[in-house]
């Protein structure tokens, strides 16, 4: 959620002032999938004339934007909801849940928190303007809460919240029957949108000022263009790449089953396209991968890896990780720790296994207690902020192009970002923030660098199409 820098108001389209309509607030939780997906109901809601206010109290039209991935983040949307009650008893405000939660609780939401009036998962945002109609018109609960869709959610207009990186979904929903996930049932079956939908929006979102895309889907790398040119994902990669306008390109979450050569050698391909790959494992070790039905054994998994290894691009690779799985002993445990120390990951987002409802391993026996989970994933973060630490201290003294994401004024920094994904901060300037330059970095931490910028004078690189990437850098 670092990403959400802009004004709202900023991004207003012609012909909508602020001030007309009513109010809206979106609170999002979880992916950058949802993220996007509440950008594009904010664009909905802006085309109908309503307008973005900073906080719920201001709000006519509040709207929570859910994530039900683990227990605790399903929990908090019912802590925000509890809060409104008491507020809001007797008002004409309007609350709506959005996404995962909405899609799993479904009208039982009605029953917990009175308040609400829209439940809406997902798969049927293509139908958020006819629930907002019936909304409108009086009508005091409204529901979308079918799953089998073949729809994506096309939007007239987006509200972009980063003025620079612009995500863009390419494929919705999830085909794949991981034991503990439960997105296969929030957010229902792939779909993919057709190739010349997204490489027109990649090209008007180039002319607007984007110069980094990042092509989003819960299997980003499962995409399967529906349209007679049958791009590949490898092929679409390459294509949004070389759209004009268009420095980097980013995709997530790859799924290791899809991942082959032809993604690296696309990667080699275009300097367009970012070295980085996020390609999440879950476990080191197969019984634990069988379990889980990843579809993937360890040795698979590591042959993928040694193909980006070999690549003459140097590809950053991070991971997901669940400790405490189902019967996940200390032994296998030691098989996650031994991949991490032989794969490298520049980042790693980790997890205590968390049962979810209606999902496979639900019904199974949570059989790793709280408090080895909670060790195991101390143990398994403090290694890789060692791996983490040791690659960055590597880089002290190597010159980096970075896109200038923020300026923090109390520190007089800039933040920027390689095409590995790492974050630079460096003493910068505010009129610096959208630029690309280039940063050496003299220190190192574990999850940032520190950099100076090699020549004070500042000259603002045009985000002109297609420079080149960082290859001969390394990183
Ligand atoms: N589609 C992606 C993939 O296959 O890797 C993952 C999407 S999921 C939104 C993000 C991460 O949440 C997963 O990679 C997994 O590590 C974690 N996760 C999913 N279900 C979980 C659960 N029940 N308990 C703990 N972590 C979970
Ligand atoms: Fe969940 Fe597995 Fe689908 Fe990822 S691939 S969203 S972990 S079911």
């Amino acid at each position: 959620m670092d990403d959400v820098a802009a004004s709202q108001e900023a991004s207003l389209p012609p012909g909508l002032a602020p001030g007309t309509g009513k109010t809206f607030y979106i609170e999002t939780f979880g992916c950058q999938m949802n993220v996007h997906d509440s950008e594009k109901v904010a664009g909905v809601l802006l085309t109908r004339g309503y307008r973005p206010v900073e906080s719920h109290e201001e709000a006519e039209l509040v709207l929570y934007n859910t994530c039900s991935i683990r227990e605790k983040a399903a929990q908090k949307v019912f802590s925000r909801l509890g809060a409104l009650r008491k507020g809001y008893r007797g008002s004409s405000k309007i609350v709506g849940v959005l996404g995962c939660v909405a899609q799993q609780e479904g009208e039982e939401i009605f029953e917990r928190a009175p308040q609400v009036g829209l439940v809406c998962g997902s798969a049927s945002y293509p139908r958020i303007a006819e629930l907002i109609d019936k909304l409108e018109q009086g009508q005091r609960r409204v529901t979308g809460l079918e799953l089998e869709t073949e729809d994506c959610f096309e939007t007239e207009l987006t509200r972009r919240d980063n003025p620079f990186r612009a995500y863009l979904t390419i494929i919705e929903g999830c085909d794949k029957e991981c034991s503990y996930c439960v997105v296969p049932m929030t957010r229902g079956p792939e779909r993919s949108r057709p190739s010349g939908r997204v490489l027109e929006e990649v090209k008007r979102l180039a002319g607007e000022g984007y110069s980094e895309i990042q092509l989003l889907g819960q299997t980003v790398n499962s995409y399967r263009d529906p349209s007679p040119a049958r791009l590949s994902f490898a092929e679409l990669l390459v294509r949004v790449a070389e759209t004009r306008g268009v420095r980097r390109v980013r995709f997530t979450t790859s799924h290791p089953l899809d991942f082959g050569p032809e993604i690296v050698q696309a990667i080699e391909s275009h300097p367009a396209i970012c070295n980085q790959i996020h390609l999440p494992v879950q476990c080191g070790s197969n019984r634990i991968l069988a379990a889980m039905r990843r579809t993937y054994t360890r040795e698979e998994y590591l042959e993928k890896i040694d193909c980006i290894r070999s690549s003459k691009r140097n590809i950053s690779v991070s991971t997901d990780i669940i400790v405490g799985f189902c019967g996940e002993t200390e032994e296998d445990f030691a098989q996650t720790l031994d991949l991490i120390e032989r794969v490298g990951y520049s980042q790693m987002f980790s997890f205590k296994y968390s049962v979810r409802p209606k999902t496979a391993a639900g019904g199974w026996v949570d059989s790793v207690p709280e408090e080895e989970k909670s060790r195991r994933l101390t143990l398994l973060q403090e290694r890789q902020r060692q791996i983490q630490l040791a690659a960055h201290q590597d880089l002290i003294g190597r010159e980096f192009e970075v896109l200038v994401e923020a300026f923090h004024p109390k520190l007089g920094q800039s933040a920027g970002r390689t095409t590995c994904n790492r974050t630079i901060n460096f003493a910068g300037r505010p009129e610096w923030t959208g630029s690309y330059l280039k940063v050496r970095v003299t220190a190192a931490g574990p999850n940032s660098l520190v950099g100076e910028r090699e020549d004070g004078n500042f000259q603002p690189l045009e985000p002109a199409s297609n420079a080149p990437g960082e290859d001969c850098h390394g990183s």
